[in-house]
């Protein structure tokens, strides 16, 4: 990158990207599907340029958060079918009927708003059931006590007019923590689903085409659980404790720039709040990059970042837009060299540590501030 008005920016690597997509799909097992989660932006990747690559390498099905992000696509020309994962209100179901988008059903109440509202118009809804197998957040409860009014609500729902019952699925909680209690958690929430799925289909004759829940934490450690279709996001972005099973490759690389360099003496108190202060004559860095761009302000004295020959280590808190880096040991770090916040060299991992967070949350913190170049060979 030698664009010099550019203070900040994320490279992203379509071609790891599709790299990824390629790993991942080649030890899935013959016929199961591939659903790209491409929410929050494509994980602050660029959902429209995402969704483009994984469209024209040949992926099966893309997942979003919400309606907006779903016109974002089409109205981009995406054409793959697209599965909206959180609340649609009724009122808009023309709109995901007309666009070709398919919509979770997340209780019998909703499947008969959306049912009274197609039967209304005239229109078919595609739909995945979502079952709640222990994640208590979004579906159908169907553990223990529940079990017989999750069947009987799901066959009920599949029934509906106006409804096109093509998939379901549910989602977990641990399946990408290590030990034996998240295992068994794990096991017991595809036990559950896999049961409720069979329930179903024998009381009432429902047979679902696409059963799902691999989330990347799945994917790698239970690859048995792939069924017809798999729903990685964080793997796909190569991203994770996770990747090097794959041979998987980061996408993402968030570069900054040296403005100035000035020498400090030592005894010099640094920044808002004076929370670092120099122990010796200091070549002081100041860099492009604060918590408006994405760099948390909890990072702040706890991280470094690769310069040059070297690596800085932050000091002082991080500002709105700029923050302090000591560049003492790197004389060939310069105004306008590059600083790699995340990337090859620096590890997203150790800001995620400093930040007291997990690279989900730093990839999404990624601001819109922060221009997106895309590279491929
Ligand atoms: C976000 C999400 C995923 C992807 O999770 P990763 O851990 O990034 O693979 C899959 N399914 C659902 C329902 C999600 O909300």
């Amino acid at each position: 990158m030698d664009d010099l008005r550019k203070r900040t920016w994320a490279e992203i690597s379509l071609d790891n990207l599709r790299h990824n997509y390629l790993a991942i799909r080649n030890r899935l097992p013959e016929g199961c599907r591939f659903l790209g989660v491409v929410k929050a932006d494509a994980y602050g990747h660029g959902a429209l340029q995402v969704s483009h690559m994984l469209q024209a390498a040949g992926a099966d099905y893309l997942a979003v958060s919400c309606l907006d992000e779903a016109m974002e696509l089409r109205q981009g020309g995406v054409y793959l079918p697209i599965l909206i994962l959180g609340h649609t209100p009724a009122a808009f179901l023309e709109t995901l009927v007309r666009n070709d988008l398919t919509q979770a059903v997340t209780c019998l109440a909703k499947a008969e708003e959306y049912s009274r509202e197609a039967a209304r118009l005239g229109l078919t809804l595609r739909v995945h059931i979502k079952l709640d197998t222990g994640m208590s957040r979004l579906g159908f409860l169907c553990a223990g006590a529940h079990f017989d009014e999750c069947v009987d609500g799901v066959i009920r729902s599949c029934s509906l007019p106006g409804l096109e019952p093509e998939g379901v699925f549910t989602h977990f909680s641990v399946s990408d923590e290590p030990g034996e209690d998240n295992e068994a958690y794990t096991r017991a929430q595809f036990a559950l689903f896999l049961r409720v799925i069979a329930a179903v289909e024998e009381r009432g004759g429902v047979c679902f085409a696409i059963r799902h829940c691999a989330n990347s934490g799945a994917l790698v450690h239970y690859p048995e659980m792939a069924l017809d279709m798999v729903r990685p996001g964080l793997l796909l972005y190569g991203y994770g404790d996770d990747t090097g099973t794959f041979g998987l490759r980061p996408c993402m690389r968030l570069v900054t720039r040296i403005t100035t360099i000035k020498h400090l003496d030592a005894c010099t108190d640094v920044s808002y709040g004076r929370r670092y202060t120099t122990g010796q004559t200091t070549r002081m860095a100041v860099l492009g990059i604060g918590y408006a761009d994405g760099l948390p302000r909890l990072c702040s004295n706890q991280c470094s970042f690769a310069v040059a020959s070297g690596f800085a280590p932050q000091r002082g808190s991080i500002c709105m837009d700029m923050c302090m880096a000591d560049v003492s040991n790197i004389p060939d770090a310069a105004v306008d060299s590059e600083v790699e916040i995340f990337g090859e060299k620096s590890d997203i991992l150790a800001l995620c540590a400093a930040a007291q967070t997990i690279p989900y949350e730093l990839l999404c913190a990624v601001s819109k501030r922060v221009p997106r170049v895309y590279l491929t060979k």
